[in-house]
């Protein structure tokens, strides 16, 4: 028997880390994916079609969700950001663990959808780091920097809705508190059964 896969949400304000965390826990741990968001929003220095997002216009966004493409989406920060509902359905239903970057709004609908969602928080260790950290990405301009650092305690007050609560002041421990979240998991006695089942079946005959 195969086991269904654990869907995630990660939610942060901008500048907590949530994207660097995201991919170093993608990149050390098996059978763990993060689902590439559409946006409206204008790529930024470095990033790539597919890789960071699926960059489209608001016409054909608008479509996608007219045909009920996404399992959540939001508009933030002025732009419009969705979840493919097909991806995430594959993934699960090949056993794949999924992790969902998004806003509060996207993580509450993915909750109320489907309740056995695993919700993480990512905080910032201090306003002043968070300011600090808004400022260091030197790729969005300072009025948009204000609206970020306004927006972001409108996110921090949804944190009470989320599962799990990580503070990333040293990367290295909140990567590793957010392994074991997932590792967590996997243990569960409902995921083992199917994963174990020729064991337990050997054990207990
Ligand atoms: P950024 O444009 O800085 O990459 O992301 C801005 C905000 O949009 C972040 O809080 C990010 O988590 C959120 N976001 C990114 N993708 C999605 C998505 O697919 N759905 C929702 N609801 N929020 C998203």
């Amino acid at each position: 028997m195969s086991r269904t896969g654990t869907l995630y949400t990660v939610s942060a304000p901008s500048g907590a880390g949530k994207t660097s965390l995201v991919a170093a826990l993608i990149e050390r741990s098996n059978g763990l994916r993060v689902s590439v968001s559409h946006t409206t929003r204008s790529m930024r220095p470095g990033e790539h079609h597919g890789v960071n997002y699926h960059f489209v216009e608001e016409a054909d966004f608008l479509a996608m969700l007219d045909r009920a493409e996404f399992l959540e989406h939001a508009r933030v920060f002025g732009n419009l950001y969705g979840t493919s509902q097909v991806w995430v359905e594959e993934q699960l239903k090949a056993g794949t663990d999924v992790i969902l970057e998004i806003d509060w709004q996207g993580a509450q609908q993915v909750k109320r959808l489907r309740p056995a969602t695993r919700s993480i928080f990512i905080l910032p260790p201090s306003r002043e780091t968070l300011l600090q950290r808004l400022n260091q990405r030197g790729q969005d301009d300072q009025a948009i920097i204000d609206k970020r650092m306004a927006e972001a305690v409108e996110e921090i007050s949804h944190y009470v809705e989320s599962d799990f609560l990580v503070v990333n002041d040293d990367f290295d421990q909140a990567l590793a508190e957010l392994e074991s979240i997932i590792c967590c998991h996997r243990l569960a006695t409902d995921k083992q059964r199917d994963n174990l089942a020729t064991l337990l079946k050997q054990l207990l005959s």
